[in-house]
């Protein structure tokens, strides 16, 4: 999405520890009309399958999901990340790593918001070792659900989760794919620039 790589080079800052940084735009700032736009590319690319759900994570995830959504005309629901897991059978949970953040959470979705009979999209800000996205796979994986597509707004081309996902026979759309950053100079390199 040549919209969404522009406003990368532009405003995206690149970090040491391979972090690009995006939060004047995509995860702390958020440009509306942009999200829009991506929002609009993410009903392009899944316009062939009927999903029920969107499901992503907090906290970056879930304006995204939540715009994307009214081109779907689905609900969305957030994995939470809880201090402490109430095993009370009535949340399905599991356990991620934060790249940025370097922890270890628990999250967790009620089994009453994802039925086996939900086609799920899932949609999250950026897929580097794919943790997340894995956590969330399991998430619905575990409710009996469908997943029918993984939208991503940035996946790091040049980290695993990727090539994870798309071996696991999943349908996987990244918008915009980083396939190497330099910290000195600030330069951002893109996949497949269209
Ligand atoms: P993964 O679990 O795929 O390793 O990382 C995915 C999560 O880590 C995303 O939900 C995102 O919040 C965060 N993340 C990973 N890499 C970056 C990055 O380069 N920049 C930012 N801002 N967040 C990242």
């Amino acid at each position: 999405m040549q919209q969404l790589i522009d406003r990368i080079r532009r405003d995206g800052v690149v970090k040491p520890g391979n972090v690009l940084k995006v939060d004047s735009f995509l995860n702390h700032q958020m440009d509306i009309e942009l999200i829009n736009e991506i929002g609009k590319e993410f009903k392009r690319r899944f316009s062939d399958v009927d999903i029920t759900k969107i499901v992503t994570i907090e906290a970056s995830g879930i304006g995204i999901a939540c715009i994307a959504a009214q081109y779907f005309h689905v609900p969305v629901v957030f994995a939470k990340k809880a201090k402490s897991v109430n095993i009370d059978g009535e949340v399905l949970t599991t356990q991620i790593e934060s790249y940025t953040h370097k922890r270890v959470y628990d999250v967790i979705i009620a089994k009453k918001f994802i039925s086996p009979k939900d086609r799920v999209l899932i949609i999250d800000d950026f897929l580097a070792n794919g943790c997340a996205l894995l956590g969330l796979i399991e998430l619905v994986a575990c409710a009996g659900a469908s997943i029918e597509g993984i939208g991503i707004v940035i996946e790091k081309g040049f980290q695993s989760g990727g090539e994870v996902i798309r071996e696991m026979g999943m349908r996987l759309e990244s918008l915009a794919i980083v396939e190497g950053m330099d910290d000195k100079t600030g330069e951002v390199f893109f996949r497949n620039e269209v």
